[in-house]
C-alpha cells in the first residue's frame, strides 16, 4: 500500500474549543456520535418541571454533519473530500486526491462555490477575519488556509486534516464554498514572494468542488 501522507492540524481553542459544552453541562456522556444526545436543556427542563410536573424529556439527535466536495478541473487531477463535524467541534477533512505530480500541493478552502468559470470564480481562500494568508497552525491566517497535501510518487495524496476553523454550520459555514487543490506548494505566508501574504503562491488551481451536504451515515 502506498504510504499516505497526513497531515494532522491542532485544533484552535480560541475560535472553536474541542469540547464546547462543559462536562458539568452535559448530564451524560456522548462519546458515541451515533447514540441520540440529551443536551443540556433537558437539566433545565428537569429543574423547572422538577416540582410536582412530570419532566419533559428532550432527546435530541445528534447534531453530527457531513458534507463531501467531489474535485475536478482541466487535467487529470480529481479526488473526493469528505468533511464531518460533531456538534461544535473541530471539523474533520479526509482527502483523497489523484493525478498529482509527486510531493506538496497547497490545499484550500475558497470563498465561492461558484464554478461557472472553473475553479477560478471559486474567488480567493476563506477569509472571514480578513487576515493575511499563513499556515493552518498560525494565529494569523485565513480560515480555509489548510495548508498543503502531499502527493506520493503514484500522484496520489491522501490526508486527515482536523481544522476548527471550517464549520459546516454557523456564520462561518464552508458548505456552499470550494475546496481547491493547487499545483504548487503553498508557502505558507512565508516565502518572501509577493502572492506568498494572498495565496502562498500556490500556483495554478488544478481542481476543485463545491463542499455540500451530504447523509451523516
Ligand atoms: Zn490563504
Amino acid at each position: 500500500m502506498a504510504a499516505a501522507a497526513h497531515a494532522v492540524v491542532a485544533p484552535r481553542p480560541p475560535h472553536s474549543p474541542l469540547f464546547p459544552l462543559s462536562s458539568s453541562l452535559r448530564p451524560f456522556s456522548s462519546s458515541l456520535s451515533t447514540q441520540p444526545l440529551r443536551l443540556h436543556s433537558l437539566s433545565f427542563s428537569s429543574r423547572r418541571f422538577a416540582a410536582g410536573a412530570v419532566p419533559r424529556r428532550m432527546t435530541v439527535v445528534s447534531a453530527k454533519k457531513k458534507a463531501v466536495a467531489v474535485l475536478k478541473g482541466n487535467s487529470q487531477v480529481e479526488g473526493v473530500v469528505t468533511l464531518t463535524q460533531e456538534q461544535d467541534g473541530p471539523t474533520t477533512v479526509n482527502v483523497r486526491i489523484t493525478g498529482l505530480t509527486p510531493g506538496a500541493h497547497g490545499f484550500h478552502l475558497h470563498e465561492f462555490g461558484d464554478t461557472t468559470n472553473g475553479c477560478i470564480s471559486t474567488g480567493a481562500h476563506f477569509n472571514p477575519e480578513n487576515l493575511t494568508h499563513g499556515a493552518p497552525e498560525d494565529e494569523v491566517r485565513h480560515a480555509g488556509d489548510l495548508g498543503n497535501i502531499i502527493a506520493n510518487g503514484d500522484g496520489i495524496a491522501e490526508a486527515i486534516i482536523v481544522d476548527s476553523q471550517i464549520p459546516l454550520g454557523g456564520p462561518n459555514s464552508v458548505v456552499g464554498r470550494a475546496l481547491v487543490v493547487h499545483e504548487l506548494q503553498d508557502d505558507l505566508g512565508k516565502g518572501g514572494h509577493e502572492l506568498s501574504l494572498t495565496t502562498g503562491n500556490a500556483g495554478g488551481r488544478l481542481a476543485c468542488g463545491v463542499v455540500g451536504l451530504t447523509p451523516v451515515q
